[in-house]
Order: C-alpha cells, then sequence, then structure tokens
C-alpha cells in the first residue's frame, strides 16, 4: 500500500492525487471507488462550523467524503458511454455514493454480458464455417469463408471496443 508515504506529503498534493484518480480500463467500480476511499481518508475532506441549532453554541464537523468521492468517480468513470449514460440519469445529482456506485456497476455488468454475446456469436460463427468443411475445399471457397468471418467480425469489434477503451 502506498498509503503511509503518502500520509507525508503535503494535503494540497493528496488531494491533488484524488482529484487526478481514474477507472483503470476494466476496473470493477467498487474497485475504484475502494481507491478512492483510501486515497479521501488522507484527504480531511471534512470542516468544523459553528452549529446553527437555535438552542446551541458548540461546534459540528461537516464531513464531505462523501460528495468528493462521488464527484471524483463520475469524472474518473474509464468507459465514456457509461460515464455520459450515467450523468445522464434524473437525479444523479440527490443519489448517495452507494447509489450511484450501484448505478455504475450495473451499467459495466450490462456492457460485460454484451461483450459475452458478441463474443459468443463471433465463436459460434466461426465454429459453423469450420464445421464439415472438407480438407481439400477450393481454394475459392476457403477465401470467400474466411472473408465472411472477418466481416462477422468487424460488425461484433466496435461494441466491444466502446466498452473497454485502451489509453
Ligand atoms: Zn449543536
Amino acid at each position: 500500500m502506498k498509503l503511509l508515504t503518502v500520509v507525508n506529503v503535503a494535503l494540497s498534493v493528496r488531494r491533488a492525487t484524488l482529484l487526478q484518480t481514474k477507472q483503470d480500463p476494466g476496473e470493477h467500480v467498487r474497485q475504484y471507488v475502494a481507491r478512492l476511499r483510501g486515497l479521501a481518508s488522507v484527504c480531511q475532506c471534512s470542516k468544523m462550523g459553528v452549529c446553527t441549532t437555535a438552542t446551541c453554541s458548540g461546534t459540528v464537523t461537516i464531513d464531505y467524503t462523501e460528495d468528493i468521492v462521488k464527484l471524483v468517480l463520475l469524472n474518473g468513470l474509464a468507459d465514456e458511454e457509461i460515464r455520459k449514460e450515467v450523468l445522464g440519469t434524473t437525479e444523479i445529482d440527490t443519489k448517495t455514493l452507494n447509489e450511484t456506485v450501484c448505478l455504475v456497476d450495473s451499467k459495466e455488468t450490462a456492457a460485460r454480458a454484451m461483450v459475452t454475446d458478441n463474443l459468443r456469436v463471433a465463436a459460434s460463427s466461426y465454429k459453423k464455417m469450420g464445421r464439415g468443411q472438407p480438407n481439400q475445399a477450393s481454394p475459392r471457397n476457403n477465401t470467400r469463408l474466411r472473408r465472411a468471418g472477418q466481416d462477422e467480425m468487424q460488425d461484433t469489434l466496435p461494441m466491444w471496443i466502446s466498452h473497454s477503451p485502451v489509453r
């Protein structure tokens, strides 16, 4: 863990690190939020203030860790499509951090299922091409089959790529 060395660094540097932390491609949002919480725990995301209750003259601590982590999380989502969808969700502003994580999680799960479906389609079309094909098939036939297979792969690949962007 980097945490111990990070504590010796100026607060502003730790905060800057938190703000810059993006989700790694392929990283589950629950892992990502755990990383952010770890970073936020040494960022003093709270303030002391005077209690505004009429009968009270004490002080209160306002902790805004959840708001900061939610903001950084939304900003740093690796999948641009998921990020746009989540930011476009009605009442995203009033969702708690946990609710936001659940929302992202469901979208990531759906995206992964779509990738699996696409791979299954691609795999089964390869199987179909290979099955029952005689060894001494004419070269012309082979070329046509190969080209058909490539076209199918091209149909399925873009969606796959869009859900696992490489930076
Ligand atoms: Zn009070």
